[in-house]
């Protein structure tokens, strides 16, 4: 698919996270798959500067919502957040996609309850996760779904409200969210630290083994993750990466 959509803002999700839409045309019937992701570009952008007028978003709706699709970012001072922050409602930005095999296993249909899908998600690389579970979470509601996030802080946490929701309303998913900050009277379902693999699949237990892995952020946050997964022996086909490149 290549073609032209419009733009508007959602609204913040979490300090500096800016949740924005893109209406396509009603006409296209392509639809994704959650987990992939689509290049955007402003077709005639008010600010413009050498790092270019396009970047790569995971989705973070879900296919139910076609033809709008949603997305999740954190702002800098790049020209192309700049422009997120200001184009008025219904600015046309060109759209690109859909991409990428960050997608469930195959074989969801008879997983079982020993085999577990796990998602480590780095900060704003929780919206290919988002749409995923929003769109999985019920249909395969006998596989465990363990869904582990990192962020600096609490008021940085994308979609903490939505997530603790969704734990609540579904008992195959699993939480930790986790900040590396610590803070006074931190929420009692938020913990302080740093995730690690072995932090990680003490909360799976013995299936972990058994599980795939998908992992999404800084390029940073996902190399070093799938080298210590390849470290615990896991095969490689349980390994699935997302790195959000772009950011440091
Ligand atoms: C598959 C994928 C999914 C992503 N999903 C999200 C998302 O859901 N939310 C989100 O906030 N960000 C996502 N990103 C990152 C996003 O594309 C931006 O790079 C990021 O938001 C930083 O943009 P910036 O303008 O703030 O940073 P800046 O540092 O100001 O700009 C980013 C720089 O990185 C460059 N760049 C972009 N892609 C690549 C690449 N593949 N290789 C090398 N350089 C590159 C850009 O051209 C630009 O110069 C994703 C990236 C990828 C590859």
């Amino acid at each position: 698919m290549e073609t032209v959509g419009l733009f508007s803002r959602t609204g913040f999700i979490a300090e500096r996270t800016l949740m924005f839409r893109i209406v396509l045309p009603s006409e296209i019937r392509e639809g994704f798959e959650p987990g992939q992701y689509v290049h955007i570009e402003w077709e005639s952008p008010e600010i413009t500067d050498e790092k270019g007028n396009g970047r790569d978003f995971s989705i973070a709706s879900t296919p139910e919502e076609w033809p709008v699709l949603s997305f999740a970012t954190r702002l800098t001072d790049s020209a192309f957040k700049a422009n997120l922050e200001r184009a008025p409602d219904r600015t046309p930005v060109k759209v690109s996609g859909p991409y990428g095999e960050f997608t469930l296993p195959s074989g969801m249909g008879t997983r079982k309850w020993n085999q577990p899908v796990v998602f480590i998600a780095g900060g704003i690389g929780i919206t290919p996760f988002r749409s995923i579970l929003r769109h999985y979470l019920g249909k395969y509601s006998s596989v465990p779904f363990f869904l582990f996030t990192t962020n600096r802080n609490v008021r940085s946490i994308p979609f903490l409200e939505e997530l603790r929701e969704m734990s609540k309303n579904n008992k195959n998913l699993f939480l930790e969210q986790i900040v590396s900050q610590p803070e006074p009277d931190l929420p009692h379902d938020l913990e302080t630290g740093i995730l690690t693999p072995d932090r990680m699949f003490e909360a799976i237990g013995e299936r972990a083994k058994n599980g795939d892995y998908y992992i999404a952020g800084t390029p940073s946050l996902v190399s070093s993750f799938t080298t210590a997964l390849h470290g615990a022996r896991l095969f490689p086909e349980q390994i699935h990466s997302d790195p959000f490149f772009g950011y440091i």
